[in-house]
């Protein structure tokens, strides 16, 4: 274990499968919205246009509003937060889901209390991941150096964003088949793991 997270001041989470466990089914929503498997799917809705763009963009709204409300907590993030909370971190959220529905799912998980509003950045916000742009913006907001900064998600698009920004990465799966070595500086089958390090 790296000295490096134990004094990492800045930690910054993808929300979905990250902080809470996945429940996110991407071939339903691509086949709801008429997307090919495997297509970027807010690409696709950007390069739509109207008003087809707009009314797949509301669908996409339901959809997510649904899967806001069955959020699930992910193994492990309660002792983290807590603890990188008494630590006095910043803790931010950088995610291809929208504001509300991230604030949604906090509430009904009980986590509101560790993500201020200013530091949640959706997908209004900022150029989505793999952009690093959204992880830029809470760096500035922090004043933090990307280099005291680290980015924590279950996808390569979170790796990417961290790795552009400058920050460390974390990859947290407990899917061995997922695996990015080249992208991810530490790896982690949950974030429970990673809590009994920190
Ligand atoms: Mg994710």
């Amino acid at each position: 274990m790296s000295d490096f997270l134990k004094h990492c001041e800045h930690w910054i989470f993808d929300l979905d499968g990250t902080l809470t466990q996945p429940v996110h089914d991407f071939d339903l929503i691509r086949r709801e919205l008429d997307i090919t498997p495997g297509e970027d799917i807010l690409q696709h809705l950007a390069n739509l246009s109207e008003p087809i763009r707009s009314e797949k963009v509301e669908r996409l709204d339901q959809l997510e509003h649904f899967y806001a409300l069955q959020a699930k907590s992910a193994n492990g993030v309660y002792s983290l937060l807590e603890e990188l909370s008494h630590k006095q971190c910043n803790m931010g959220i950088v995610t291809r889901n929208t504001k509300a529905f991230t604030q949604l799912s906090l509430s009904v998980l009980n986590l509101s209390e560790y993500f201020p509003s200013e530091c949640i950045i959706g997908r209004d916000d900022a150029v989505p991941k793999p952009d690093p742009q959204g992880i830029g913006k809470l760096l500035s907001l922090w004043a933090a150096p990307a280099s005291n900064a680290v980015m924590i998600g279950d996808f390569k698009y979170d790796l990417l964003a961290g790795k552009a920004a400058g920050c460390k990465t974390v990859h947290v799966s407990t899917d061995r088949d997922m695996q990015w070595p080249e992208l991810s500086d530490y790896r982690y089958n949950s974030l429970a793991e990673l809590a009994k390090l920190i």
